[in-house]
């Protein structure tokens, strides 16, 4: 997919995603979800849980708080890490971030004096200031000190405050995870490239605790089962990649990092990140609470802080790249087709149900009987009696309906439908009771 605008005007015209508050202009680097869009983010996360945390031993799941107190971000460090570099030009008074300017992520940079220039309207450019992240919020009817509080900008810190709690309850042997699934927040320089860069998104994310000499080794195995991950989601090889951080690239508190990064429109940008975040996090929390998260190794006899293996993505940035992934385009009776070939078992909307005809009566029965027989059963159905056939097929092949149902007057005598597949075109009859059979085989991950 190269042409971003076109997925755009699709995606909001269908239902997928939109900008949000746009009556009012809109609220840059926030979006909405449309029906289609929450379908499948739902799919996407159902996906996640089940490879990351029920199908292994060991690992629980938690959902922490959004809001976080001050103590909390002084502890992970990100009061005074999550900085990013802030220069603004004098001239049009845009702002960008240095480091990307620099890399022309806003399009080719000139230079005066050995000085970068605005790469707009080429305006001399302040000089750096480190902008931090989080939003900064007060809790209860004061703004004082006192109360700030801050929305979180990684879900991770929930998973090491609750370090002790989840030891308590489940009393899990190392190694063992925690696992949290929601929303997360950052105050972006300059949100850009449509769901890529955002302010408000959710994260999917896993501190896995392991011994410390056990750390490298694990890394590892995390690495290659996500970059697997995204080979059954039927990602293409070739639009994956492994970049490997360079030591002065690495974050505050990572000793090796590895993202998995994806063939966006605008190149290859990290989908996830997994990082070996050693024990610094459960060390800084003991530190500023006072509680010792220590980890006690039976076998040695010995408390320990465990390093943590992290892999973490975000929902909408993955969301965008299954975009891309697998729009197309071919030709049909001369006509281009647009579709997206979403693997079956991510499709918002999993089988649509047509009449030949919307103006004979008995067709029309026999067309609703089946769509609610079909919904009572769990399926996501659609129904659809309006404009031709053909047109019918196009707009569901448009939001990737792997398969629609026609009911014809061949129904009407020997119960059989047929059975359309968006990637094919194909049409097979089917007699009606086996169809929950099938639909269940093909939609089943
Ligand atoms: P980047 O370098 O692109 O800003 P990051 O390295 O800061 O990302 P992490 O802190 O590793 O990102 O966050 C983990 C994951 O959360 C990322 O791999 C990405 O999928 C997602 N993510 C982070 N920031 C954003 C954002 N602003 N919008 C959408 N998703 C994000």
């Amino acid at each position: 997919m190269k042409d971003l605008e076109l997925l755009i005007n699709i995606l909001k015209q269908r239902g997928f995603v939109y900008q949000s508050q746009e009556i009012y202009g809109g609220l840059r680097g926030v979006y909405d979800w449309g029906h289609l869009g929450v379908i499948m983010k739902n799919k996407i996360k159902s996906f996640w849980l089940k490879d990351v945390v029920f199908k292994r031993e060991n690992i629980f799941l938690i959902e922490s708080s959004i809001l976080g107190l001050k103590r909390t971000y002084e502890a992970s460090g990100h009061l005074q890490y999550f900085n990013d570099p802030l220069v603004e030009c004098k001239n049009c008074h845009q702002r960008f971030r240095a480091d990307h300017l620099i890399k022309g992520d806003y399009g080719e940079v000139e230079f005066k004096e050995g000085k970068a220039l605005c790469p707009i309207c080429k305006g001399e450019l302040t000089e750096e200031r480190s902008f931090n992240l989080m939003f900064k919020t007060y809790i209860g009817p004061v703004e004082e000190l006192a109360s700030v509080a801050y929305l979180r900008p990684e879900t991770a810190q929930g998973m090491f405050y609750n370090f002790k709690n989840i030891l308590n309850s489940y009393r899990p042997k190392l190694p063992f995870g925690i696992a949290q699934i929601g929303k997360a927040f950052r105050n972006e320089i300059t949100p850009k490239n449509f769901l890529f860069r955002i302010r408000e998104f959710e994260q999917m994310e896993l501190e896995f605790f392991v011994k410390p000499e056990e750390a490298e080794k694990w890394f590892n195995y995390w690495v290659e089962e996500r970059y697997n991950w995204y080979l059954k989601l039927g990602f293409k090889k070739e639009n994956l990649r492994k970049y490997i951080y360079p030591k002065e690239e690495l974050a505050h508190y990572s000793a090796g990092t590895i993202d998995i990064e994806y063939n966006y429109p605008f190149g290859f940008k990290e989908l996830e990140g997994i990082a070996n975040r050693t024990d610094y996090d459960l060390k800084r929390h003991s530190e500023f609470s006072n509680e010792e998260l220590k980890y006690f190794d039976e076998k040695n006899k010995e408390k320990i802080y465990p390093y943590v293996i992290e892999p973490s993505v975000g929902v909408e940035r993955l969301m965008f790249a299954i975009f891309c992934e697998f729009y197309d385009e071919d030709e049909i009776e001369g006509e281009v087709r647009r579709v997206f070939r979403f693997p079956s078992f991510l499709a918002p909307i999993e089988v649509a149900v047509f009449p030949l005809l919307s103006n004979r009566k008995k067709l029309v029965e026999k067309a609703k009987e089946i769509y609610f027989e079909l919904k009572n059963e769990g399926f996501i159905v659609f129904y659809d009696d309006s404009g031709s056939i053909g047109r019918r097929y196009r707009r569901q092949d448009e939001i990737g309906t792997p398969f629609c149902l026609t009911i014809d007057f061949q129904t009407l005598e020997d119960e059989t439908i047929t059975i359309r597949d968006r990637d094919t075109t194909k049409q097979e009859r089917l007699k009606i009771p086996e169809i929950k059979d099938f639909l269940r085989e093909k939609l089943n991950f």
